[in-house]
């Protein structure tokens, strides 16, 4: 099992670029909404699952290697290293190369990659999906990135962290995002599903011993866990053969979970909806300032990009 770090290169906390994105409107909304307004064929405005290239083939022919080469002006390029089932229905993912050594990243970043279709390679001059992954390890000096991806049954992303083996290449954007730790922070709250776990436990692992962590991680199964730093300070829940969309298992146990009367800052992510709820446990019933919650939907059913 292999803990999330994160060395060298970490984007400075006070770096305007990267401050935490503090929860002001429902998630339903802004969140929603790419952080990155930089455009580039892999994001413009379509969203991270939207295809990078629509051209059909004949034109993609006649262009040659054009979309690559512009692909590539956008991409980083690296190769798996290594995978790992890290967890039940969790695959660890080591990506290295070269060019991840001028990265910078912050626990909490996510990357984009891009993912093989349907089609398992190229759709009508595609080149394939954009899907969103949180940076569970990282290290600047090797040039190596982790990344953990759940395998919660059929979609591209799943497909291509449960099939890509040592050797495959890799694209994907550099390191981006808010959903990072306050540094100004009296204590920090994690909290999030399986998918969570990811930035959750980079983050758990970039707090000093000395501030105090507390956390609600929800998972189907035990099994189901990740090995996140500073385990023995939070608690787990379990929801079965519930749902992990609309789930009340991680709001109550965010309910009864003992916190110092004034607010930290909260994390939490995972499926839009719980987040939602979660978040209005700790602003509506306890009390917390909205600036105090840090919220990042990373997916709900029937949708298939929420960044
Ligand atoms: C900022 C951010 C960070 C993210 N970090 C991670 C990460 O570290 N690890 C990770 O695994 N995912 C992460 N995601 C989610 C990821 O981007 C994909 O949405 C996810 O992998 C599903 O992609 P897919 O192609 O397999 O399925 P899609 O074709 O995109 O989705 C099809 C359907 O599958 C269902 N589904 C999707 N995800 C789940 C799930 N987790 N559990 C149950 N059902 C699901 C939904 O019903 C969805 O409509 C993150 C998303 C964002 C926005």
């Amino acid at each position: 099992m292999t803990a999330p770090t994160h060395k060298g290169h970490e984007t400075a906390p006070h770096d305007a670029e990267h401050r935490p994105q503090v929860a002001e409107r429902d998630p339903h909304d802004a969140e929603h909404q790419p952080q990155n307004a930089q455009r580039d064929p892999g994001d413009a405005e379509h969203g991270p699952h939207d295809p990078v290239c629509t051209e059909p083939p004949s034109r993609a022919a006649r262009s040659g290697g054009l979309t690559r080469r512009l692909v590539d002006r956008f991409v980083v390029t690296g190769s798996v290293l290594e995978t790992e089932r890290i967890a039940a229905r969790m695959n660890r993912i080591r990506i290295g190369g070269e060019a991840l050594r001028k990265l910078s990243s912050s626990p909490g970043q996510q990357v984009r990659v891009l993912v093989p279709d349907e089609s398992g390679r190229g759709l009508r001059g595609r080149i394939g999906e954009l899907r969103t992954y949180s940076v569970w390890s990282f290290d600047a000096t090797a040039g190596e990135l982790d990344l953990c991806v759940m395998d919660h049954g059929e979609g591209p992303g799943a497909r291509w962290g449960r099939t890509t083996r040592p050797g495959d290449e890799v694209r994907f954007r550099a390191p981006e995002g808010s959903f990072t730790l306050r540094q100004d922070a009296p204590y920090h709250v994690f909290v999030g599903e399986e998918t969570a776990s990811v930035p959750l436990g980079a983050m758990l692992a970039a707090v000093p011993d000395d501030v105090r962590v507390y956390g609600v991680v929800e998972t189907a199964a035990e099994a189901d866990r990740l090995p996140l730093p500073r385990s023995a300070e939070l608690t787990y829940a379990v929801r079965g053969n519930a749902s992990a969309a609309s789930s009340q298992v991680l709001p109550d146990a965010l309910r009864r979970l003992e916190l110092p009367d004034e607010p930290g800052v909260a994390y939490i992510a995972g499926e839009a909806r719980t987040v939602q709820r979660a978040r209005a446990v700790l602003v509506e019933e306890r009390g917390w300032p909205r600036r105090s919650v840090v919220t990042k939907p990373f997916w709900t059913p029937g949708r298939t990009g929420m960044d």
